[in-house]
């Protein structure tokens, strides 16, 4: 032996896995496992995307002014307090770098994002979860299991991949209940797909111990492309800036995500058509006698009668060329996540579904 060891943690981090994306001899698969924009990216992302490919050879900007400043516009933010990471994965890491390390305790609930856990055991500090109540944030749940280790509560809003939410009135509790010292994350991944829903930024004026992460990688169709961002109290924003990379972000992704925000236009449409499509959808389901939670997100958590029946689902599915996701990991083993595709891959998924639940009858 060598006695070359990892920091403790690292080896309790279990590999992400993420969702399939191809079927072996199938062209005509649909994939609706990893929440993606069944409408791909902006034109204009594409267009601006092109554009930089001549200045390759230039090192990018290291302090993101002109996706910040377009970020800041877009939403009514002070661009001096955003923050731009390699997704809004690595908003989350820098997080837990900066706030919580061995003896400290990350909180998140029951079935949160699986990026919590990774990135806390990265940090040397300790995962920590509390229960949910009906696959949704319990506030009360989530306070109680706070400790004097607890340096950060990690809350996506809505949740994946249960696709609920909890209100206003809930989030102020929680922020108001924590105690001092610890951080509470609002992670926006799909924040723009509940309507009416402004990610946290009221909150976060409000008081000094919120902060918000969100994506390009979901409503604006750039997973592909890796940008993410967090929006918070100053004093944070500044701590993260000191262990972010200083080119973390390259040229391309940078121009892409700063015309993929001003294209409000495919934005609207996008959302419009989510929204139609995940009523449609839950709709069908329900119908074929596959219940889901009202879901607030681009994406419906498909409830079976149990593991058994969603594992044949899923392979039933997968031989009609249809990918979905399991999520036995995030410990809802009798469901299945669903993206919300265009119209004629939620017709398609329905129809396969319901020939499914026949074909068991
Ligand atoms: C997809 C997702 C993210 C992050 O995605 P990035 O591609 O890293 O921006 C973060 N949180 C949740 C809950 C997600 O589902």
């Amino acid at each position: 032996m060598t006695g070359i060891a990892p920091q403790p943690g690292i080896l309790e981090i279990k590999l992400y896995v993420s969702g399939q994306s191809s079927i072996e001899g199938r062209e005509d698969v649909v994939k609706l496992s990893s929440n993606e924009n069944p409408f791909g990216p902006s034109p204009r992302a594409q267009e601006a995307l092109r554009r930089s490919a001549h200045l390759l050879h230039r090192y990018p900007p290291t302090d993101h002014a002109a996706l910040r400043a377009a970020i800041g516009e877009v939403h009514g933010l002070d661009a001096g307090r955003i923050i731009c990471g390699v997704g809004s994965d690595e908003i989350i890491h820098f997080l837990c770098q900066a706030y919580a390390g061995p003896g400290d305790e990350v909180l998140y609930t029951e079935h949160g994002f699986s990026m919590y856990r990774i990135s806390a055991l990265a940090a040397g500090a300790a995962p920590v979860e509390a229960p949910e109540r009906d696959r949704t944030v319990d506030v009360d749940a989530v306070l109680a299991a706070c400790t004097a280790r607890t340096k950060l509560v990690f809350i996506a809003n809505p949740n994946n991949p249960t696709g609920t939410m909890i209100g206003g009135g809930d989030l102020a509790r929680l922020a108001a209940g924590l105690p001092e010292g610890v951080l509470l994350v609002l992670d926006g991944a799909y924040a723009e797909f509940a309507s009416g829903y402004d990610g946290g930024v009221s909150l976060i004026e409000e008081r000094g111990n919120v902060f918000m992460t969100r994506t390009f990688s979901k409503l604006y169709g750039l997973g592909g492309l890796r940008v993410g961002w967090g929006y918070g109290p100053r004093e944070i924003v500044d701590v993260l800036n000191r262990v972010r990379g200083p080119f973390n972000l390259s040229l391309p992704a940078l121009d892409a995500a700063e015309a993929a925000v001003r294209d409000r236009d495919f934005v609207e449409k996008c959302l419009a058509e989510n929204k139609r499509m995940r009523a449609w959808l839950a709709e069908a389901l329900a119908e074929r006698g596959v219940p889901s939670d009202t879901s607030c997100a681009n994406f419906i958590l498909a409830r079976f009668h149990d593991t058994e029946e969603a594992d044949a689902c899923d392979a039933w599915l997968r031989d009609a060329g249809i990918l979905v996701r399991k999520v036995a990991g995030y410990k809802l083993p009798h469901c299945l996540r669903i993206t919300v595709g265009d119209e004629a891959s939620c017709r398609r998924v329905a129809h396969a579904i319901g020939a499914f639940k026949d074909s068991r009858t």
